[in-house]
């Protein structure tokens, strides 16, 4: 095999494993984002579990408060009872009222206080659901992971070797090119070169679109040993085995007095459809006593 077909090779292999990896990739990434979702409403239940308890403190502090004032309430009824004078009487009434004023402030605070307390609560079952149905979702996720990693581990270490041996035939300065490329190109190192006129000899690269000098066309048609990357895309460049005008020249150089005398028949008889087989391998053959002057 020649180089080029060494590189479709290795080419092929290295698609198939990265496709490969991709798909236990993507199941990692699927995964380790419900872990993260997770991680995150974790924390959240513990914000409102916090909340909730500083609520209650909250809660707690008032009632004592209202205790308390209660208390100074009885005491101070108690005084009124014994107040010897007016002007104590008085004072002590007063002071009871300032209390009592107090004291409803203080429940009003401590009814509002209860109301974020049950809010709060009612948040947090809400999350806990929630938390239910994401952990659901996570164990699904690492179960296709798993799966994933079961199927395909045993094909990919399998690929992985032949993909070793496949790259074995490919010597270092063109395997170190190949890589590079099918890094840069997500798997998409070899183009093609596309025929666009032979007539006119344009041809282009098949992956990027851009123009393919005929010079390039002529070496790769002759040698399946060039490594030509595409000036635009730098893909490596190869010609199918039916677009080979070097192919075809070493058939012809076997039946070379019939092409001849073929060849003079069709141009003075210029009987031929323009995109007739014979016509085509005409502009080839063509192309091929071109190329070689
Ligand atoms: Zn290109």
């Amino acid at each position: 095999m020649n180089l080029i077909e060494n590189l479709l090779t290795l080419h092929r292999v290295d698609s198939q494993v990265r496709a490969l990896r991709t798909r236990v990739t993507s199941a990692k990434v699927y995964f380790d984002a419900q872990e993260r979702q997770l991680a995150l409403l974790d924390k959240q239940k513990l914000e409102l579990e916090t909340q909730i308890k500083q609520l209650k403190a909250v809660l707690h502090g008032l009632e004592l408060d209202q205790t308390t004032a209660q208390e100074r309430v009885e005491k101070l009824r108690a005084e009124l009872n014994t107040s010897t004078n007016d002007r104590q009487y008085k004072a002590v009434l007063n002071e009871m009222k300032v209390l009592e004023n107090q004291k409803d402030d203080v429940v009003k605070r401590a009814v509002e206080e209860m109301n974020r307390v049950e809010e709060t609560q009612r948040r947090l079952e809400v999350h806990a659901a929630t938390i239910v149905e994401r952990t659901k979702v996570r164990e699904l996720a690492k179960a296709k992971l798993d799966e994933c990693m079961k199927d395909v581990g045993e094909r990919l270490a399998e690929l992985e070797s032949e993909r070793t041996r496949a790259a074995d035939l490919v010597p270092d300065r063109e395997r170190k090119v190949f890589d590079k490329v099918a890094e840069e190109t997500e798997g998409e190192a070899m183009a093609e070169v596309t025929i666009v006129d032979l007539r006119h000899r344009e041809f282009a690269c098949g992956a990027c679109n851009i123009e393919v000098p005929f010079e390039t066309y002529a070496k790769l048609s002759s040698s399946g040993n060039s490594l030509i990357q595409c000036k635009a895309c730098t893909r490596i460049l190869f010609l199918q085995e039916s677009s080979k005008a070097g192919a075809m020249s070493e058939k012809e150089k076997a039946e070379k007095p019939k092409r001849a005398k073929a060849t003079a028949a069709v141009n003075t008889s210029g009987g031929l459809e323009q995109d007739s087989p014979e016509a085509i391998a005409r502009d080839k053959a063509k192309f091929e006593k071109t190329r070689k002057l």
